[in-house]
């Protein structure tokens, strides 16, 4: 799960990090609000969308007057925010952040994160920030540097100042440094964070250290425990399907093609989606229905995809081992009762009850084609929706 900026930045104070003053704003008044709240003659007008590059994008805006604020919080809000991390239709902006002005010195980077070769939490400090870190790590990886943390022991406050002092900060920050190193490995640890990013910290003019952005993926097997972090959870800034899919208990994931895909088994649905494409067409979304999905959960499957207007086609592939293939015919019927079938169908079927399954869909009046193997069935589908 993602949360926002200011989101963020409520977790690391938690733990000590040093972030300016904030306030969100979902209006321009409130905006001004904010700002006049603030005080001071700096302030900083944020874009809070769960995409980076906002700054790039026109999302973050320095005001030097309340003039200033109102115009760029009237600009930004309501906006179509595009950056390299939201696609070519951008997200729109609903949220505003609304920050007292930092006195930037330098621009640093430091990321968290699980590495799965160590088994350990990592952070990735260099002195390039404000850029982008894929950059950084393909052209001068060597300014790169990792601490590697023992979950045991806890960050290394020796190899935390040294790693600080290398990342260029100067003599007098280095102790700070190191407590905002040791603050952001407690928030991440402790916020079940899967990615915890933030580009830039600064050091100030008067050689503080303060993260100026913040970025947080929680792991979302990890929510039941996290009842603040659950909070934060903005579903405008997510998959309207994909919400609707969890409702119901399936593993629905968006994706851009236009073949709507009903498998059960995550592994079954990662096959499925190669052998699609195999056949020159492209999943319009993953989906696995589980094991044990009943006939209002494949009812449900089959709304979700289509109601996608890029879905020309629709696969079934079940191959039934605890799920049972005349739920699954009993789910299409239902389904195609309901809403209405508007596509071409492929439907394959094996394992438990097929023979059942085949006899509801064969006396149904649904329009489908059965296909007798996945590669059969993915060439049926391909051929079906190119007309
Ligand atoms: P991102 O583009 O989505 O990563 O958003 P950031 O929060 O990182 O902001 C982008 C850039 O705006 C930063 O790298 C800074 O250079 C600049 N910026 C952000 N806050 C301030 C501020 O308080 N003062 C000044 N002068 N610049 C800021
Ligand atoms: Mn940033």
């Amino acid at each position: 799960m993602n949360v926002h900026e200011y989101q963020g930045k409520e977790i690391l104070r938690k733990y000590g990090v040093v972030t300016p003053r904030g306030i969100p704003a979902f209006s321009v008044d409130e905006a001004v609000a904010a700002a006049k709240e603030l005080g001071g003659n700096v302030w900083v007008v944020k874009a809070q969308i769960h995409a980076g590059g906002r700054g790039k994008g026109g999302g973050v805006k320095v005001a030097t007057s309340m003039d200033e604020v109102r115009e760029y919080a009237d600009a930004i809000l309501g906006m179509q925010l595009v950056t390299h991390q939201t696609g070519p239709e951008g997200k729109q902006v609903n949220r505003l952040y609304i920050e007292e002005g930092a006195d930037i010195a330098d621009e640093l980077y430091v990321g968290a994160l699980v590495d799965r070769e160590t088994q350990k939490v990592v952070l990735m400090c260099s002195s390039e920030g404000g850029m982008d870190i894929e950059t950084v790590a393909e052209e001068t990886p060597e300014k790169i540097l990792k601490i590697f943390v023992d979950p045991t022991e806890g960050l290394d406050r020796a190899e935390a100042e040294d790693v600080c002092g290398k990342m260029g900060m100067p003599s007098e920050s280095i102790s700070e440094g190191a407590d905002f190193l040791a603050g952001l490995y407690e928030a991440f640890v402790k916020s079940d964070a899967s990615l915890a990013e933030i580009n830039p910290l600064i050091v100030t003019g008067d050689k503080r250290v303060i993260a100026l952005d913040a970025k947080f993926n929680i792991d979302s097997n990890a929510l039941y425990r996290q009842a603040e972090i659950v909070e934060y959870r903005d579903l405008s800034e997510e998959d309207s399907n994909e919400i609707e899919a969890s409702k119901w208990g399936l593993s629905y994931i968006s994706l851009d093609g236009n073949i709507g895909c009903l498998v059960n088994g995550a592994g079954l649905a990662m096959a499925t989606m190669d052998i699609i494409q195999l056949y020159g067409a492209e999943p319009a979304n993953f989906l696995d229905v589980g094991g044990g999905a009943t006939k209002e959960q494949v009812t449900e499957a089959f709304k979700i995809m289509l109601a996608n207007p890029k879905v020309e086609g629709i696969l079934v592939n079940i191959f039934g081992g605890i799920m049972q293939c005349d739920v699954i015919a009993g789910g299409i019927v239902a389904a195609a009762q309901e809403v209405g079938l508007s596509v071409p169908l492929v439907v394959r079927l094996e394992g438990t009850n097929v023979e059942q399954g085949r006899k509801i869909l064969d006396e149904s009046d649904v329009k489908l084609q059965t296909a007798s193997t996945m590669a059969d069935a993915a060439e049926k589908i391909a051929a079906a929706v190119k007309g």
